[in-house]
């Protein structure tokens, strides 16, 4: 049997699935350290996407991706958080140049359609090759390994591309975890999220201008994210979803039965329907194999109340183009033992301790006999 048949010569090193935070993140820094990268990503952008309140630790990835300067210029800037809780007059300021490592004071709030899109023409001018309206069906899969992408083109003509590894940065649709039945759904966390983007709601007594403001109540939380442009992004996540026949007037039962939710929102004006969310939450057995790691929301997700989405997107892409541009650089093909290093990157929380205690605080917010206004955990980078 001819070998070559059997392995065609991979096109690329790597073939990067989704642009999201995290493709780009894996992209860029991979394309800049000499290897041939294609993203391959579905919709074109600008595009919607949920993940808007962003945490300090991605300041240092977004200058080391060389876009800070922009990202400053552009977004709202985001110094701390502003936790109330429903019907008590407790509530708790975070700020984050007081409360994270010396050097981390700095956040931001932003339209993820701007924000991925300043991420992915970074990995472009980086030197990778990036196709929207691309999506991705499946894996090539040689036995144990993977060994490429079959992607639909914008043509609609299926093409068979392969790369030395395949990078799944897919998001919650968890491509390659999806269809090996990997993902475990995390059942403490079953709740539903519904959110849009408003007009007019006040800043209220006490808050700074940036920062994200939450409300606490028996059945979940609120999020109010101001922008730069002076509008805002307010969602609700909650474990008792009201009945409704549209999204609209699920929110708006929802808003009605939260005094100090009703008050904000009295005078705005809605910008775009109401969007939703539901059962989120999940783990991924396994994100590594011969030929394939997973990163990002595509090697597990839990619920956002500390905003942590975004920043271990970027932070699982530095990690695993660190681990993989010199396995790239050296040649052959990528082993599962080549990326340990990044195996449990993701549930650690960018491969430190801070994992468990991310996991558990989120879930002991979520438990409503123990309702407290959260504290998020420590980070080390
Ligand atoms: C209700 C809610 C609120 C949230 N709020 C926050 C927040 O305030 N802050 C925060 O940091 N995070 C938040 N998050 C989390 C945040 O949305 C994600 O963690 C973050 O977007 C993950 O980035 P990613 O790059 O892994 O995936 P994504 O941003 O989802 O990007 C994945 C990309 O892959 C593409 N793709 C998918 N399948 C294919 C395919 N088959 N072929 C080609 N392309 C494909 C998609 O189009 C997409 O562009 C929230 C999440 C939820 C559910």
């Amino acid at each position: 049997m001819n070998p070559m048949a059997e392995h065609p010569v991979p096109e690329f090193d790597a073939v990067v699935v989704g642009g999201g935070p995290a493709g780009s993140t894996v992209a860029h820094l991979l394309a800049k350290a000499g290897a041939k990268v294609l993203v391959l990503e579905k919709e074109t952008f600008p595009r919607f996407r949920i993940g808007e309140s962003l945490l300090p630790f991605s300041t240092p990835i977004f200058e080391k991706l060389g876009v800070l300067d922009e990202i400053k210029a552009r977004f709202q800037h985001k110094l701390g958080a502003f936790f109330t809780e429903e019907g008590k007059e407790a509530n708790r300021k975070v700020v984050f140049a007081h409360g994270f490592k010396k050097g981390y004071g700095l956040a931001f709030h932003a339209k993820r359609a701007e924000l991925d899109e300043i991420l992915i023409r970074a990995a472009e001018r980086a030197g990778a090759e990036v196709r929207f309206g691309w999506k991705v069906a499946s894996l090539v899969k040689n036995g144990a390994g993977v060994e490429g992408v079959r992607a639909i083109g914008p043509d609609g003509v299926s093409h068979e591309i392969r790369a030395r590894v395949v990078v799944d940065a897919s998001g919650r649709v968890a491509l390659g975890a999806r269809a090996e039945e990997r993902v475990i759904p995390d059942e403490a966390l079953r709740r539903g999220a519904l959110f849009t983007h408003v007009a007019n709601a006040p800043i209220g007594e006490g808050e700074t201008e940036g920062d994200i403001r939450m409300v606490v109540f028996d059945h979940g939380w609120w999020w109010f994210i101001p922008f730069s442009d002076g509008t805002w992004s307010v969602g609700v996540v909650t474990d008792a979803m009201p009945p409704g026949t549209t999204l609209d007037e699920r929110f708006d039962l929802l808003v009605e039965s939260t005094a100090t939710v009703r008050e904000r929102l009295k005078d705005a004006t809605r910008l775009m329907p109401v969007q939703a969310e539901s059962d989120y939450s999940y783990g991924v057995r396994q994100i590594v194999d011969d030929g394939y790691v997973a990163i990002g929301d595509a090697a597990g997700f839990l619920d956002p109340i500390f905003s942590s989405g975004v920043f271990l997107a970027m932070a699982t892409g530095e990690k695993a183009a660190e681990v993989l541009a010199p396995v790239l650089a050296r040649g052959g093909r990528v082993r599962a033992l080549d990326l340990a290093p990044t195996r449990n990157s993701r549930a650690r929380g960018t491969g430190n301790s801070a994992s468990s205690s991310w996991a558990s605080t989120i879930r002991g917010s979520a438990t409503p006999s123990t309702r407290t206004l959260p504290s998020a955990p420590s980070i080390r980078r």
